[in-house]
């Protein structure tokens, strides 16, 4: 196949000349022009993945829990994932941790500038401390409750409430392993056929992936531009990158080495696979999951990829993933804790080693709650804030650089996912990788 042909290719150059036109239009005062005409494509191309989410989910756990008709392998399955997905997040945590202790980014902050980020950004951290404080106020066992819903299509309605679909579907799954055969074998085609054609669907909406990064990427460019008074500024966007440069630094390196230490060592280590192959397998998820800051729009495209091209199978690739893409963010949960002792470090506060432990033991509790959706990382890294008394007005700080960094952490959430999967298969004897 001719490389421009090859689907990551094409995204990559809609991600380019989205970088490009979003500089122009930013520069030359087009935006009117690019908001009305060029980002509408990357809201329909948002809308189209989500749209497939629910009823991935849904058919995708149904049919791959009935499939494999025998509990003591689910539950081996579930467990061997559970328990690495709450491992690698933890080590996640770690990691950002030693970075951010080591570089100490928050201690080169200029008062002046701490003061500045302060005063620009007051009023879009209320928005965030009230979201946040939603979550707060609840009881130690509410996450359960609010995993069990009490209306099907409720749980089906919203698509932050993923974890309620993925406890339904898992039920209806260990159900309909147990009625009789006469009434399991339609039900199970039925949820198998309507599979194949979301399966189907992903195809035809990646058509317009090119030109939905493309938008994507300018709206990102353009709205990170405007200034308070409406206006477009490219120094703007120059000026926070400067002063808060070497907290993204500490960001960006504490991904890195979790993606190159935590994901490559342990593929090395447990599955057959070469690391080349891995990368080229999930490419177009994890630039998708770059341009769209969403593992949960990014999910079908995961599945997709993981199984024809990184040969996991229909069965792994069916359990591993939806869960992962609800409950995995191990890029989300490192940002948390570098992001935590940034502001702690601006505010001059000095979190000794059980400040250092709540973070870890938070940021894995938080990182399974956030929704898979762009921005959705920042909220619960109020409650962190909170559990280690730092003022949460601090996210202030941090948040004109928070969409870069949303692309970033979703990639690794994205990259976590297809690492555990084929670990998972691997183990399974399911991982069969076809020849090129
Ligand atoms: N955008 C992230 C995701 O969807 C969540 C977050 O960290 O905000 O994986």
């Amino acid at each position: 196949m001719k490389w421009y042909r090859k689907l990551h290719w094409q995204i990559i150059l809609g991600m380019i000349l989205g970088l490009i036109y979003g500089i122009a239009a930013a520069q030359f005062q087009w935006t009117g022009f690019a908001t009305n005409w060029v980002v509408p494509f990357g809201d329909i191309f948002m809308n189209l993945l989500k749209l497939i989410a629910v009823p991935l989910i849904l058919t995708s756990l149904v049919a791959g829990v009935a499939s494999l008709s025998d509990f003591k392998k689910l539950s081996r399955m579930g467990g061997k994932t559970i328990s690495l997905y709450i491992a690698t997040t933890a080590v996640a945590v770690t990691i950002g941790l030693l970075v951010v202790n080591t570089l100490k980014p928050g201690k080169n902050l200029p008062p002046e500038i701490r003061k500045e980020l302060k005063a620009d950004y007051e009023s879009k951290v209320e928005d965030k401390e009230k979201e946040a404080k939603k979550v707060d106020e609840r009881g130690p066992l509410q996450p359960l409750i609010d995993m069990v819903p009490d209306n099907f299509f409720g749980s089906a309605s919203s698509n932050s409430n993923m974890l309620q679909l993925v406890f339904v579907s898992l039920l209806i799954g260990i159900a309909l392993v147990q009625v009789n055969q006469e009434h399991r074998k339609p039900v199970l085609s039925l949820f198998e056929g309507m599979q194949a054609v979301v399966i189907k669907l992903v195809n035809i909406i990646m058509l317009m992936a090119p030109i939905g990064v493309f938008a994507l990427i300018t709206k990102t460019i353009t709205s990170l531009a405007i200034g308070e008074d409406g206006q477009a500024d490219l120094g703007q966007i120059g000026a926070v990158l400067g002063a808060l440069g070497s907290y993204c630094i500490a960001v960006i390196i504490g991904l890195l080495l979790h993606t190159t230490i935590v994901y490559l060592g342990l593929l090395k280590l447990w599955t057959p696979l070469k690391i080349p192959q891995f990368f080229k397998a999930i490419a177009p998820a994890q630039l998708l999951a770059f341009s769209t800051s969403s593992s949960g729009a990014t999910l079908p495209v995961t599945m997709r990829q993981c199984k024809e091209k990184l040969g996991t199978s229909k069965e792994t690739t069916s359990f591993v993933l939806p869960l992962g893409a609800t409950i995995n963010m191990d890029g989300t949960a490192l940002y948390q804790a570098v992001a935590a002792v940034f502001i702690a470090q601006a505010h001059n506060i000095s979190l000794d080693l059980g400040a250092q432990i709540t973070i870890i033991l938070t940021a894995v509790l938080a990182s399974i709650g956030t929704a898979a959706v762009p921005g959705a990382g920042i909220i619960m890294l109020v409650i962190i804030l909170e559990a280690i008394n730092v003022p949460s007005a601090g996210i202030a700080l941090i948040l004109g650089v928070d969409r870069i960094l949303d692309m970033l952490r979703t990639t690794t959430n994205v990259t976590g996912d297809a690492a555990v999967c084929a670990i998972i298969a691997h183990s399974e004897k399911q991982l069969h990788p076809p020849s090129e």
